[in-house]
């Protein structure tokens, strides 16, 4: 790993009996290391994506590591030569991953059965049984998903769990789930269960772990994954999924329309983004220039 960043996905389900003192204290140890990211705290744990140099994400790590309620928190790391955050976020949450279920499940014991990439791998291979799950949005699974999927068509995790009656058929198959990260499926998979579902399954680690563990050519998983800062996407195989919002070429590259009123997230082609002026519309494309600004993405961390 050559480039000079490290970019960090973590989370880990813990009882925090005062998260906003706890977020007061990490918040301020985040801006000691002079981290950059988005890192939530609320009454069931901490999920955190954030980035430095790769001697203040040591630090941080280090700092995790001895920290009574944080101590054996998964990292995944990846490298980055830029520093995709621009500004540092410690807030708290009623709930890690935003499903609005609050208390209604618990991950740490209603979850669907963990299974590490090789295993989930092995699955998908040999048993014919299987039912993939993409637990993500569909703006994330339109550039890259495991190949069959079922891909949910939500904007938002907290909509989900209106749709788990949509795939009732499925309850006595086995369902194996997928996030970025993880963290997502943690709750889903928990709800799957309360809803009748008998055979959960979730991938530990997510698709990021995933992708640094299978060898890209025998990949169940095709195309990027969909990453919660400037990035936008990391790369698991080449395939591309998508096509361009405007045009219909094959495409996967996001942008966000350049009219900052506006600011939605869209697939476009290199040509289409010249002769659009990185706008989604030809109305945004033709909004004053002054408007424009680079903003904040649109959508919440997942
Ligand atoms: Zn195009
Ligand atoms: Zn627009």
């Amino acid at each position: 790993m050559q480039s000079p960043y490290r970019v960090l996905l973590y989370y880990k389900y813990v009882a925090i009996a005062d998260p906003e003192l706890t977020c007061y204290e990490h918040r301020m140890i985040c801006q000691k290391f002079g981290l950059l990211g988005r890192i939530y705290i609320s009454h069931e744990g901490i999920n955190g994506t954030c980035a430095g140099t790769l001697e203040q994400v040591k630090e941080y790590m280090r700092y995790m590591k001895f920290h009574p309620l944080f101590g054996g928190t998964e990292f995944k790391k990846d490298a980055s030569d830029f520093l995709p955050f621009r500004k540092l976020f410690v807030r708290t949450r009623p709930e890690l991953a935003a499903s609005d279920l609050f208390d209604a499940v618990d991950p740490a014991k209603e979850g669907g059965k963990h299974l590490s990439p090789a295993a989930f791998h092995d699955m998908i291979e040999k048993d014919p049984d299987v039912v993939l799950f993409d637990a993500r949005n569909i703006y994330e699974s339109r550039i890259g998903t495991f190949e069959g999927a079922i891909t949910p068509d939500i904007q938002n995790f907290r909509d989900l769990k209106e749709h788990v009656q949509d795939y009732a058929h499925l309850k006595d198959k086995k369902l194996l789930m997928f996030c970025t990260g993880g963290i997502r499926c943690e709750k889903a998979s928990a709800l799957f269960k309360k809803e009748g579902f008998e055979h959960v399954y979730q991938l530990s680690g997510g698709i990021v772990t995933y992708g640094k563990k299978i060898p890209k050519s025998k990949s169940k998983y095709k195309g990027k994954c969909f990453v919660f800062d400037d990035r936008i996407s990391v790369p698991i195989t080449d395939d591309v999924l998508a096509q361009c919002d405007h045009c219909g070429t094959s495409c996967d590259r996001y942008l966000n329309c350049t009219n900052a009123e506006c600011n939605k997230l869209f697939l476009c082609c290199d040509a289409c983004a010249q002769t659009h002026n990185h706008a989604c519309s030809s109305t945004c494309a033709a909004t004053p220039r002054s408007t424009w600004k680079r903003s904040d993405r649109p959508v919440t961390q997942a």
